[in-house]
């Protein structure tokens, strides 16, 4: 799947559509999801142009994989989620439901979050 550059997290990352944002550093952007799933409901994202985890996973090198989850434990300690703990989520094509075609970990916390998947 080709990387589209006019999609919701690519506008976000050139500043073009505000977020509330958590963390940054050169290789990632973390911030609050706009239809919060649970009270702390967080998207970390790549600054690099990938549609999805296969994408990543596939085309990034170690180093920016490694980065990149060195980022998403940081910002969860950041929210104070790592004592009760959390929960994390990527969606990668149809079968998954992903809604935006660039790279997102979402991480949830706050309350039990009950099973890991709903029954379909
Ligand atoms: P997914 O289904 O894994 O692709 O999840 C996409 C997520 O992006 C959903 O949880 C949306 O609520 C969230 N989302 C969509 N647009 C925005 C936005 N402008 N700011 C923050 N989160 C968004």
């Amino acid at each position: 799947m080709q990387y589209d550059r006019n999609n919701v997290f690519a506008r976000i990352l050139r500043g073009e559509l505000p977020c509330r944002k958590v963390f940054e550093n050169e290789h990632v952007l973390a911030f609050h999801d706009i239809n919060p799933q649970a009270p702390v409901h967080v998207l970390v994202i790549p600054k690099g142009e990938y549609v999805s985890l296969d994408d990543f996973t596939a085309a990034a090198g170690p180093a920016a994989i490694a980065a990149f989850f060195t980022a998403v434990g940081a910002v969860a300690r950041q929210l104070g989620l790592a004592a009760d703990g959390y929960r994390i989520l990527a969606n990668h094509g149809a079968n998954s439901h992903q809604e935006v075609p660039h790279f997102h970990v979402h991480i949830f916390g706050g309350r039990k979050l009950g099973p890991m998947l709903s029954p379909g």
